[in-house]
């Protein structure tokens, strides 16, 4: 088992400072070339992988040019072209809801409150956090998906199960100027090494500072289950 640093805080920062180190060009990894294709990427890749969702909407993207396109067009064809995604109906009634609200009260713009944002159909908090840092410059919390839940426990950062109460216990300890980047930097990390079945504590940058590293801990911290 690794020894983590005295406080969460300087836990935090020796992590970020570590990965930042082990992914520099670390970053977000859906593709879109502006605020709505953003906000349908990440609806889209709820429960999906990203390489998925890019490779669907590619031609989404193509067909769809903005959102009186995706407003107008039968629910079912919309659906019809997102099938090779998790819960793609529910997912095309999202994004038809949201786009028809983005005209009607929004001038067709993707909204930039958070308080607005999560009015849409389909947008969490998590989707809002996303779509206000990389569509319009504001960091207004953390991002917490799959792996900075994961990573954030096993690396006694928080005890909290729920991602809402894990994002406001790490806006108390992660600099605010790494809001953004923590949630790339513990992807990137949760993707090639400290993955949910197949942690690689051998060849891991923070195994020194790790509660659950495998060597000695018989827990994993994020699941409470052993190894
Ligand atoms: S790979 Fe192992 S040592 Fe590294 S963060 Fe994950 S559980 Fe900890």
């Amino acid at each position: 088992m690794g020894t983590p640093r005295e406080t969460r805080a300087e836990q935090a920062e020796e992590i970020v400072s570590r990965l930042e180190e082990a992914y520099p060009d670390s970053t977000i990894s859906l593709r879109y070339t502006n605020r709505l294709e953003l906000l349908i990427a990440v609806i889209l890749s709820a429960q999906c992988t990203d390489e998925r969702v890019n490779t669907e909407t590619e031609h989404l993207f193509e067909k769809y040019d903005g959102p009186e396109a995706y407003a107008n067009v039968p629910e079912e064809e919309l659906a019809e072209d997102l099938n090779s995604i998790t819960y793609y109906n529910s997912k095309a009634g999202y994004i038809t809801e949201s786009c028809q609200q983005i005209l009607e009260d929004h001038d067709g713009e993707v909204p930039d409150t958070m308080e607005e944002l999560t009015e849409l159909p389909g947008v969490g908090r998590k989707t809002a956090n996303v779509v206000l840092q990389h569509g319009h410059d504001v960091v207004e919390g953390i991002v917490v998906d799959t792996h900075v839940q994961r990573l954030s426990r096993r690396l006694g950062l928080t005890e909290e199960e729920r991602p809402e109460k894990i994002e406001q216990e790490l806006m108390e300890i992660v600099p605010e100027g790494y809001w953004q980047q923590f949630t790339h930097l513990c992807i990137d990390h949760g993707r090639a090494i400290c993955a949910a079945r197949s942690a690689e504590c051998d060849e891991c940058v923070l195994a020194d500072i790790c509660p659950s590293e495998k060597g000695d801990s018989e827990v994993d911290l994020a699941s409470g289950d052993p190894w």
